[in-house]
């Protein structure tokens, strides 16, 4: 086991990449907090099955772009567990508009979520970590931090802002031996994706654009973040693993 006796939070954990990646942490022997939103009952569920197998595990309501619920998230953890070593800013939202149809509302909701809160979630947990005298920070990024595509241009500045800020904090918190990483993964198949599914023309269509010939499943993403919260990873640190089929590679 990996991670035997580290503490995890894990953002955005009730489905897709979050879910995969706290049920994964549980398996490597971690305690985790399983953040959750509007589907409560889904994180529940999620915590319930780590429990299941033998490791510690609850459910925590947190809105990641509000500050007070960030705030909640880490007392919480720390209430609970004493300790949190492994961050997982996952939780992400993506609305797909052309650069014309954007609306000042969804702009400002997908910086809050995708950006505002991976920066803020990280600094409340910072202090923690220096206290400790380690720490992994984990951030979601995306092929399209790197690469331009159509209608999803305040995504990607999202993404693109991840990518940098895992190196700016990554450059920061060296010394304070916290790593700071990130995952880009290709399209993965979760629930974020279907409007994208829907205006492409199906899964089978985007799949032509990736080199490996098919879409990323929540099982590939997951053994990066275990990766980047072993052990194994402590010289690792400002990296975008990219985890998509080859499809930033072309
Ligand atoms: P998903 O929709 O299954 O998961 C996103 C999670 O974030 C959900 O559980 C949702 O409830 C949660 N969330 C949304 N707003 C929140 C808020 N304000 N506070 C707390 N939680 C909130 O989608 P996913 O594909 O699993 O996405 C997970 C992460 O991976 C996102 O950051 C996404 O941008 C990134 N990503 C996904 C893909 C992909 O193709 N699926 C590709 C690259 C990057």
């Amino acid at each position: 086991m990996k991670l035997k006796e580290k503490v995890a939070i894990v953002t955005g954990a009730s489905s897709g990449i979050g879910r995969a990646v706290a049920l994964r942490f549980g398996q490597e022997g971690a305690s985790v907090v399983v953040n959750g939103f509007t589907h409560m009952a889904d994180a529940e569920a999620v915590a319930a099955q780590i429990r299941q197998m033998g490791r510690r595990a609850i459910a925590v309501k947190a809105d990641v772009s509000r500050l007070a619920d960030i705030d909640a998230l880490v007392a919480t953890t720390l209430g609970e567990f004493g300790r949190v070593d492994i961050l997982v800013n996952n939780a992400g939202i993506m609305h797909l508009r052309s650069v014309l149809e954007m609306t000042e509302e969804l702009w400002d909701q997908t910086m809050d979520i995708n950006l505002k809160g991976h920066f803020f979630c990280a600094q409340k947990v910072i202090p923690h970590m220096i206290k400790q005298g380690k720490g992994r920070i984990i951030n979601l990024g995306s092929i399209f931090g790197e690469t331009g595509v159509p209608n999803a241009c305040a995504y990607g500045v999202t993404k693109i802002g991840i990518h940098g800020m895992t190196r700016m904090m990554a450059v920061e918190l060296a010394p304070h031996r916290i790593t700071v990483n990130a995952i880009a993964p290709g399209n993965v198949v979760t629930p974020l994706n279907d409007p994208l599914y829907a205006l492409v023309g199906g899964q089978q269509v985007l799949a032509k654009s990736y080199p490996i010939g098919r879409l990323g499943r929540v099982e590939d993403i997951a053994p990066a973040a275990v990766y980047f919260a072993s052990e194994e990873a402590d010289f690792i640190t400002g990296a975008i693993l990219f985890v998509d089929g080859g499809y930033a590679a072309q």
